[in-house]
């Protein structure tokens, strides 16, 4: 398996680059994302043979058709080592939950951070482990965090081997729970940051070290961003599994529901129907930061300023642009590599926006990729958690919520509908609180971590600083 770049170089064979090359990798060079040349395909006996494998072996087969530069027993080591019930739970790993015929949770949120981030975050961090290593090479993790994929990233990469993480966070802005998820961790390869001011200054900061070029050669600086192909192809495994845990037959179909940001968890699904994997629809659930709803339902895809980026109840969600978002519209229209540059490269920096209501590839994104969208609000989640709590006794986080009020929106008969469940409701207490006027359940393990130590340092938006800071801990 070779990998292109959306925005064209690497078109010439010459530059297609292999699995562990981008492993490590953000943005290809040209600024697009990675995608492997083709999809391998799924036949029926092969979907066949998954149905008996465990989570674990499962992931091994999904990830031996994207990888071919590390040894079979190696990768089958490595997802062994990270699909175990120790950290994700649950035998299953993902298993579902019925909440009535034909509609499911599937659980994707019970690793160590309580989110599904968990789920690819894992596996890299062995994957990093292993390839550096091999490469007798060390990284540092340099990122900016609001929560969830600051500590998925902290707790995967914890006493790994040539790994050191460095997370910005704005300081008092997390919640309680949160900042006691990640400033706990005592182990000595991991940094938490608490930065003066609010996420986007710490984004800056991760821009400014990024753009120093000297600097990021020498500290090895990386990223763990969710535009990461490793990451994406991770989550592709459990569309496979919540499919094979829905169906006893491969003549069936099943359709999905995700609550999304920067799209990558749904491309994760794109990329299992690619595959074959028998999925009817794909419905996108945004919260007030509709810009994908946008797309689906009008062709135009218009990323917003700061200012019309709201604050929401399911804050993971809340996002200007779709990070992820040109991989499926590579596809959409034809992987046409010099149209996805202008749209991308030039439409949407320089006026932010395209219009592709127009374009003949439009009308597929539903009628071809099964693609769906629907939007919920901060009163639709307060409904949906109350209503789900009282028909089920199931109690969702704020996210899950923004999932299943649009899903049932697009239901079909006989086709079961999995929302996935992206994080748990402890993580998102205060609204549990607010719909409910209870607290939810807190994991076993979770109980006290407020008063646990902390392990953070304090700084201001300082550029320097913060750059003093990592040579000093590099001691390099
Ligand atoms: C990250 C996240 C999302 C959004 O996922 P994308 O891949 O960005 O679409 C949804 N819910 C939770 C809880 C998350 O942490």
């Amino acid at each position: 398996m070779r990998y292109i770049s959306t925005r064209g170089q690497g078109a010439a064979s010459t530059s297609k680059k292999r699995f562990c090359e981008i492993l490590l990798e953000g943005l290809a060079p040209d600024g697009g994302l990675y995608l492997p040349e083709s999809y391998p395909q799924v036949d029926d006996a092969t979907l066949t043979r998954w149905r008996t494998l465990s989570y674990a072996d499962l992931a091994f087969e999904v990830l031996s058709l994207y990888v071919d530069d590390i040894p079979a027993d190696d990768l089958r080591t490595l997802c062994r080592k990270t699909y175990t019930e120790a950290v994700f739970g649950t035998r299953a790993i993902v298993p579902l939950k019925k909440l009535e015929d034909g509609l499911y949770l599937q659980a994707l949120s019970n690793g160590p951070t309580l989110a599904f981030k968990d789920m690819a975050m894992q596996l890299l961090g062995n994957l990093f482990e292993y390839e550096l290593a091999r490469r007798g090479e060390e990284l540092n993790i340099f990122g900016a965090t609001s929560g969830d994929t600051g500590s998925a990233a902290e707790y995967a990469m914890r006493g790994k081997k040539g790994v050191r993480v460095f997370m910005t966070s704005p300081n008092g802005r997390m919640s309680p729970f949160q900042q006691a998820q990640m400033f706990s961790l005592m182990d000595t390869n991991i940094y938490n940051v608490a930065v003066d001011g609010v996420f986007d200054d710490c984004q800056d900061l991760v821009k400014a070290v990024s753009n120093d070029l000297v600097f990021k050669r020498k500290y090895k600086i990386g990223t763990v961003n969710s535009i990461n192909w490793a990451r994406l192809m991770a989550q592709v495994v459990y569309y496979f599994a919540g499919y094979l845990q829905a169906t006893t037959s491969n003549a069936q179909r099943v359709s999905f529901t995700v609550p999304s940001g920067n799209f990558g968890n749904v491309c994760a699904g794109h990329v299992a129907r690619m595959m074959g994997l028998p999925i009817d629809k794909l419905v996108v659930a945004t919260n007030e930061n509709d810009v994908l709803d946008e797309f689906f339902k009008t062709g135009i895809y218009r990323v917003r300023g700061s200012a019309d980026t709201h604050e929401t109840s399911s804050p993971s969600m809340d996002i200007s642009k779709a990070s992820n978002f040109e991989r499926f519209i590579f596809d959409l229209i034809g992987r046409d590599e010099s149209k996805t540059a202008d749209l991308f490269g030039r439409q949407v920096s320089q006026i932010g926006r395209f219009d592709l209501s127009a374009d003949s590839h439009f009308p597929e994104a539903s009628s071809r990729y099964g693609f769906v969208s629907g939007k919920s609000t901060h009163q639709d989640r307060l409904q949906t958690i109350r209503d789900t709590w009282k028909r089920y006794g199931v109690m969702v986080d704020t996210h899950t919520a923004d999932g299943l009020k649009v899903a049932l929106t697009h239901r079909t008969p006989g086709v079961p509908m999995l929302v996935l469940e992206t994080a748990l409701p402890i993580k998102f207490a205060a609204t549990l609180v607010e719909a409910l006027g209870r607290e939810p359940d807190r994991p076993e393990k979770f109980i006290g971590i407020e008063t646990l130590p902390k392990k953070v340092k304090f700084m201001s938006a300082d550029v320097s600083a913060v750059k003093a800071f990592i040579a000093q801990e590099c001691g390099y």
